[in-house]
């Protein structure tokens, strides 16, 4: 009887300790899925970078998280760049390649949970001191790494290598889906606002953002300026040089001329061989030392070509809208008459001699 008493007692502590621990792993379940959720919601690049690199220490309560992703042809580095993407004090890295991984996941690609001795500690986690365990997530695609994610804990208890690894798998498979998505949904929309040759905004990018700086500059009062860029005598180096050079003679006049701004101020491939600018906040007289300034940059330019060298020259149209305090009718219209009076400038420029800037006064009452 009392030893019946006693295995009761036994298996009523068994099924406690395994409905407590059912309880937690419950409650663990959640608090990944929670995560899960956030990043199932992540279209552009900054928002999972920010998730991963800067929300996930406090939400799995970790010391350090780091990423590296495999960047093979280098369109995530010239992305990032083009994004102004943070790096996170170097928590974020790319690699050309995968090498890396073969030192922190030998075999398959499985989570890792473990000490890491000082040198990848250091590679892994710059400026962490005093690191007690890790995990170190593979992100895999279509059989390839594209990526690893590291949690840094200072318990060494934490990521012990005898812990169960099913939630941080399940959250591997989930990252890696979601962070291919952001990088594809970035890549396209890039591409689709962008001019490929001169990587320099299109056309349709200068219409989306065209009406935003308009009401921008009203809504702060400040001036807007517009500056038509027109390669001079284009047609010619195509016809002695062929198409080629040409490409390349247009590519270094639009990175001439990208270099002479600012990062906000909005440069596109307006048509063939002419660019458009918008500098906000530059009045006329500010702007005609920019655009002085471009017209030097592109003469400094200077290509090879057969037994000669090009040295190509642009003609510069400008007019600058300084708003007034009433509110404008009609600002589609007023833009439109905006771009139309720098083009006239631009024409003008043209026609005394070409390698100039020519301003013409823009007002804005006519309107
Ligand atoms: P102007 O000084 O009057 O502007 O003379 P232009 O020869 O530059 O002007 P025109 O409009 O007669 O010719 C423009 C030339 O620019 C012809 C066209 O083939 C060339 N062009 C336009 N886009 C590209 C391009 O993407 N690559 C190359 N290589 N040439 C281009
Ligand atoms: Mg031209
Ligand atoms: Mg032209």
């Amino acid at each position: 009887m009392v030893d019946l008493q006693q295995e009761n007692l036994k298996l009523k502590q068994t099924v406690k300790s395994l409905l407590a621990r059912i309880e937690e792993n419950q409650k663990i379940d959640r608090h990944f899925e929670n995560f899960e959720f956030k990043l199932l919601g992540c279209h552009r690049l900054s928002d999972i970078l920010q998730l991963l690199l800067e929300e996930a220490r406090a939400h799995f309560e970790l010391a350090d998280v780091s990423l590296i992703i495999v960047d093979r042809d280098y369109s995530i580095r010239d992305l990032m760049e083009a994004l102004d993407v943070d790096v996170y004090q170097n928590r974020l890295q790319l690699r050309h390649s995968d090498e890396f991984s073969r030192t922190l996941y030998p075999g398959e690609y499985r989570v890792v949970l473990g000490d890491l001795d000082a040198l990848s500690a250091s590679r892994l986690f710059p400026g962490l001191s005093d690191l007690g365990s890790a995990a170190l997530l593979p992100l895999v695609r279509n059989d390839q790494l594209m990526a690893s994610l590291h949690f840094a804990s200072r318990s060494s208890e934490r990521f012990s290598p005898a812990k169960a690894v099913d939630f941080m798998h399940h959250l591997a498979s989930i990252c890696a889906v979601c962070l291919e998505n952001c990088l594809t949904h970035e890549h396209l929309q890039h591409q689709s606002r962008n001019d490929m040759l001169t990587q320099v905004s299109n056309r349709m990018n200068f219409d989306l953002e065209y009406p935003k700086e308009l009401e921008r500059s009203e809504r702060c009062q400040e001036p807007l300026t517009c500056l038509f860029v027109d390669a001079d005598h284009f047609k010619l180096i195509n016809d002695e040089h062929g198409h080629h050079v040409g490409d390349v003679c247009l590519k270094e006049v639009a990175q001439a001329i990208k270099a002479q701004l600012r990062k906000t101020d909005l440069m596109a491939r307006y048509g063939g061989e002419e660019f458009v600018v918008l500098l906000h906040s530059c009045d006329q007289d500010e702007a005609q030392v920019i655009a002085e300034r471009i017209r030097v940059a592109v003469t400094k330019v200077s290509i090879a070509a057969s037994q000669t060298r090009i040295r190509p020259t642009v003609s510069i149209g400008l007019a600058s809208w300084q708003p007034v305090s009433e509110r404008t009718a009609d600002l589609a219209k007023l833009g439109q008459r905006l771009l139309k009076t720098a083009d006239d400038a631009m024409y003008e420029a043209k026609d005394g001699g070409r390698n100039r800037v020519v301003t013409k006064v823009f007002c804005q009452l006519v309107n």
